[in-house]
């Protein structure tokens, strides 16, 4: 006999909140639905790890529901691939279960918010929009709180976000007496602290059959293949990476946040989180990841700093929210901002991570290998390298949102476009995170093993990162020197004479023309 639902209950890959209160109570005239698309897996070269966590991941959910007495249809690619795309798949299943009433979660991708919102007006079933339950800051707040197209700070943002949810608070001033601690949150690692740094808490999930599937459906992924997989794939594996963070890596997390090394195996992860993954899926709440931080601050005084768990805090309640925010209310005209007209082509090594620049291969190596690099990292050498350099962002974009196992669009093209290559022209950062290799021979030790001296500029080994550096302050000046954070740095530049500009100008030209051999 032919299975009838009055209404289906459409869960999207990264929408795996077991606390929605579409789970509440059960109900047999609800069918909900999770499937595998093909698109959502080809949209870009995504990294294997990424494809496989989030099918992984899906399908523990769909099993959790089930187990708890919802009735659930989980379609793998082997059910789902013949349909052209997902309002095919939809108006298919509809029909299927002759329901009457469709429900989604408003998605947090704007490509997808237009797809579902599209479906009211193409489908003769009733179409119903709910929120994700997810984000701390609601959704119809950010059109009154934000301007497109207009610059706003995280700092004012946090601080709102700190009064209003009464987290780390003393009455209406911060616990402490400063908002933030972020300058004592930059310590570069001494050779004494690298036996310190914790084995990070990985897990062994078995994606044979998923790997398969990717294969039979040739579905072109990138990165290196990782079974078991080491991400935590359902909400219990991710409560445990949030136990182990909260236990090992917090005591030390803003001290050492912006270190970056490769003198030890644990160089990916050092003290960071690694909860990106399970906060993007929905694993985790931004609630109960900064619910947890503050009790461990709270029962271990002494052991757990104010600046270690301001810092935390921070990225979630502060720069998190922020970045949606920025996101939903220029979208989508945010997605083909090119503020420096950058227009070359992502070297190769971006994918195969060879490269003599050694903090640039530690830290395509990682992103390669785990699909994962922490911020700096992202920021501070790849970032600054292709903003330098003048890659395209729209390569750029695409490079970000395809290898990382936290990439979902919402999060990715504001940190992208916006923070690393201020292709936005400053509407997420108040000047572009520009550094020479003094930045990061500062807060690393990669130096010492590379090929180039970052203490020259014009030589033939000279550290790239240097000659690139001014080339941009000189190409962009007139943009940059309105900014006075900016215009300090042509004091120093015109203070050199000028065959020595001359020579330097010179030499970032030869890095420009030979960016694949670097
Ligand atoms: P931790 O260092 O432990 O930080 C804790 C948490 O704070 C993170 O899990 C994350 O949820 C949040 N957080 C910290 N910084 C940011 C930020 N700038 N924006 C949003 N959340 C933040 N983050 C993503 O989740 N997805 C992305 O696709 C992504 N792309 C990025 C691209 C670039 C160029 C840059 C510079 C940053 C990007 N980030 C992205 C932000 C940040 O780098 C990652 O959230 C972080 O590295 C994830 O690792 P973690 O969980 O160990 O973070
Ligand atoms: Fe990177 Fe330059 Fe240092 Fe080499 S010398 S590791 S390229 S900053």
């Amino acid at each position: 006999m032919k299975k009838v639902y009055r209404s289906v209950f459409w869960i999207l890959g990264d929408q795996l909140n077991s606390n929605h209160s579409w789970f509440e109570n059960t109900d047999d005239t609800r069918l909900f639905v999770i499937a595998e698309l093909k698109q959502e897996a080809s949209y870009c070269h995504h990294h294997v790890q990424k494809v496989a966590a989030f099918f992984a991941s899906m399908k523990t959910f769909a099993a959790a529901l089930r187990n708890s007495g919802h009735h659930v249809l989980h379609l793998t690619l082997d059910e789902t691939a013949g349909f052209e795309d997902l309002q095919n798949l939809i108006a298919h299943t509809m029909s299927k279960f002759s329901a009457k009433q469709f429900n989604y979660q408003r998605p947090d991708e704007y490509r997808l918010l237009m797809d579902m919102r599209s479906l009211s007006g193409l489908m003769d079933f009733e179409v119903r929009e709910f929120d994700t339950e997810h984000f701390l800051f609601p959704y119809d707040q950010i059109k009154s709180d934000f301007v497109r197209g207009k610059a706003h700070r995280m700092e004012s943002f946090y601080r709102k976000m700190r009064k209003k949810f009464d987290i780390l608070m003393e009455g209406d001033k911060p616990v402490g007496g400063a908002w933030n601690y972020d300058k004592e949150n930059r310590e570069k690692l001494k050779k004494n602290d690298l036996t310190d740094i914790p084995s990070p808490k990985i897990f062994k999930n078995d994606v044979s059959e998923i790997l398969e599937r990717i294969r039979k459906h040739k579905i072109v992924v990138t990165g290196q293949e990782m079974n078991p997989l080491i991400w935590p794939t359902s909400r219990e594996q991710a409560l445990e990476i949030l136990d182990f963070f909260c236990e090992y890596c917090l005591p030390s997390f803003g001290r050492f946040q912006d270190a970056m090394t490769c003198q030890t195996e644990h160089s990916w992860s050092l003290y960071h989180s690694r909860l990106s993954y399970a906060l993007n899926v929905k694993m985790l709440s931004p609630r109960e990841v900064i619910a947890k931080a503050l009790k461990c601050f709270q029962y271990r005084q002494g052991e757990i700093s104010l600046s270690q768990v301001e810092g935390f805090v921070r990225q979630i309640l502060g720069w998190r929210e922020f970045i949606r925010a920025i996101y939903w209310i220029n979208m989508p005209d945010y997605s083909t901002k090119n503020y420096f007209s950058a227009d070359l082509k992502l070297p190769d090594f971006f994918w195969t991570g060879k490269t003599k620049m050694k903090c640039m291969s530690s830290a395509i190596g990682d992103s390669l290998k785990y699909s994962y690099s922490h911020h700096i990292h992202r920021l501070m050498v790849t970032g600054n390298f292709c903003m330098l350099a003048g890659i395209d962002p729209e390569e750029v974009d695409s490079w970000y949102l395809g290898i990382y196992i936290d990439a979902v669009q919402w999060v990715e093209l504001p940190n992208t476009r916006g923070m690393s290559q201020y292709a936005d022209g400053g509407i997420v950062a108040s000047k572009p995170y520009a550094a020479s290799g003094n930045y990061i021979s500062k807060m690393s030790d990669y130096c010492s093993s590379c090929h180039y001296n970052v203490k020259e500029v014009t030589t033939e080994r000279a550290c790239p990162f240097n000659s690139l550096y001014w080339h941009f302050m000189h190409k962009h000046r007139d943009v940059l020197k309105q900014n006075p954070r900016t215009n300090l740095v042509f004091k120093g530049w015109d203070r050199k004479a000028e065959d020595e500009r001359g020579l330097v100008l010179q030499k970032a030209q030869e890095v420009i023309h030979s960016l694949e051999t670097l």
